[in-house]
């Protein structure tokens, strides 16, 4: 691993492209204008770049479809499309210091997660589907004897991604992927905190082969380019990951506009569920410490309830004070840095309101306090509240931040039902040593993924998504295919036996 030192020469040698890339090469926006990309390690501008609105939406739909019936990516051979992807997977390989310093500079992301996360598994996931495209198979339906019914799985046309700031490249290909293995073309629309590492992204899949305008990327803001995508006439899917609030404003631009399909990531408010049976309590502090304090606590899933039996709450508590002590927070490209900034100013704000919040209908157990580091930047110690109650804002409400909601429970059901007396339902963990009791617990939370005796399991072999508020639809594994496919049925009549 390189220092710091190396890390910030490097990053100096760093070109960000900064324009949109709209059938195949890069372009100003119409009108010319540009927004500013902050590094919230520092709270200065990294860079202007172009600011997309509806005309430049509509530009790269129009590529897009171009691209789409033109046939060149829809219609190849599934083995054409993984050989390309393949590649496209492979650059993003042989780019990785350049991709990871790009997230790490742009969303604050630790160089030791952009290097050994977010890049590298970027491009797992990518390969992963180039290699699963070419092994997918239709079906013969159980017709009468006499005729014949197959199914087979059609790209939809035009996808609209629109995606957040917390893993900016990894975000982007959990869609990416799926959707273009399966044929689509896309038109991605990154955060506006964090557009960089997309837009070099697309000139890389051009160089791997992908035909020009199979994927565009228009950065700017969520209420201009994001609205313009989710109310486009010609875009036939969008799959978002962000907010609740912005999700439910997805499915009124459909519903205004053509019904195009809308799958939502969401928000989540994710239980860590520890009974006193559970004998490692080492392992679930360390479990509980990544699941709230990794990535700032900017994960959708972050474990940001923890209920706890309480005969072991004291001693848990203590073993996560300990720990979170113990997190190195500053520069991201800092090797020795265990927690970084927050996203941006307005973030920085929003999660101290919830500290102020917390501070009046709970107790402080430690952190709270914003940190000032020597180059600036939005940090902020990890925080945690105690014997917080159900109805308090910060066990309720998505924070977003390095913010653990503690509080304590006597039994097993209401452990679950607490639990559950959510608006989200994204994830859950659970901590025990009796299987019975992990089997019933896990059965009876509700949640798009829960894990057993760790926190925030993940992987592309399973799929990842919610239930209430937190969305529908998953990403990751195959299941994703479902998103950016239509099932056609075709059916041969036979001939009338007589
Ligand atoms: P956000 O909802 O503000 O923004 C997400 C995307 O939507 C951005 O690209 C943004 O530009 C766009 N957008 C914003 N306002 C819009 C509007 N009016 N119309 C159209 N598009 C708009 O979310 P964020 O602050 O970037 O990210 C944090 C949120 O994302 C959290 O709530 C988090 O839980 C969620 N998230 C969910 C997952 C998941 O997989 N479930 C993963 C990561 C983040």
């Amino acid at each position: 691993m390189r220092t710091r030192v190396e890390w910030e020469q490097l990053a100096r040698s760093v070109e960000p492209r900064r324009r949109a890339f709209i059938g195949g090469a890069f372009a100003d926006a119409a009108d010319g204008e540009e927004f500013a990309t902050v590094n919230p390690a520092t709270g200065l501008v990294l860079a202007t770049v172009a600011r997309g609105k509806a005309v430049d939406v509509d530009r790269a739909v129009a590529a897009a479809r171009r691209a789409f019936d033109a046939g060149g990516w829809s219609r190849a051979a599934p083995a054409h499309r993984k050989a390309v992807l393949l590649r496209l997977a492979e650059a993003i390989r042989a780019h990785a210091d350049e991709l990871a310093l790009l997230d790490t500079l742009d969303g604050g992301k630790l160089i030791t997660d952009t290097t050994t996360t977010d890049i590298p598994g970027a491009a797992a996931i990518l390969q992963w589907y180039a290699e699963a495209i070419d092994k997918q198979y239709g079906e013969v339906a159980p017709t009468a004897r006499a005729d014949l019914a197959i199914v087979t799985r059609e790209p939809l046309g035009v996808v609209g991604a629109v995606v957040p700031w917390n893993y900016p490249l990894e975000m982007a290909i959990w869609k990416l992927a799926p959707a273009l293995a399966a044929g689509n073309s896309v038109v991605l629309k990154p955060a506006e905190e964090s557009p960089l590492s997309a837009l070099r992204l697309a000139e890389l899949a051009v160089e791997a082969g992908l035909p020009d305008g199979v994927l565009n990327v228009v950065p700017g803001y969520g209420e201009e380019a994001g609205q313009a995508l989710g109310r486009h006439p010609d875009v036939d899917a969008v799959a978002f990951t962000g907010s609740t609030t912005v999700g439910k404003l997805f499915l009124r631009y459909a519903g205004e506009s053509n019904m195009k399909q809308v799958w939502l990531e969401c928000g989540g408010k994710s239980a860590n569920l520890v009974f006193a049976d559970a004998a490692d309590l080492d392992l679930v502090a360390d479990r509980a410490v990544f699941g709230i304090f990794g990535c700032s606590g900017q994960v959708c899933s972050a474990n940001s309830r923890l209920l706890v039996e309480e005969s072991i709450a004291d001693e848990l508590l203590e073993r996560i004070r300990t720990r979170a002590a113990a997190l190195r927070v500053g520069n991201p490209l800092d090797p020795s840095s265990t927690m970084g900034p927050l996203i941006s100013e307005r973030q920085l704000e929003r999660v101290l309101g919830y500290v102020a919040a917390g501070r009046v209908e709970s107790a402080l157990a430690f952190g709270g306090n914003r940190l000032h580091e020597a180059g600036g930047g939005y940090y902020v110690e990890p925080t945690a509240f105690r014997d917080v109650p159900d109805a308090a804002v910060i066990s309720r409400e998505e924070v977003f931040g390095p913010l653990l909601a503690v509080s304590t429970f006597r039994d097993e059901a209401e452990a679950v039902s607490r639990a559950n007396a959510s608006e989200f339902g994204l994830a859950a963990s659970v901590f025990t040593d009796s299987l019975a009791r992990a089997r019933r617990v896990a059965r009876d939370l509700n949640a798009g993924t829960v894990s057993v005796n760790t926190v925030d399991a993940l992987d592309v072999t399973v799929p990842f998504g919610g239930v209430k508020q937190s969305g529908f639809g998953r990403d990751l594994s195959l299941h994703a295919l479902d998103k950016f496919t239509s099932l056609k049925t075709t059916w041969f009549a036979g001939p009338q036996e007589g």
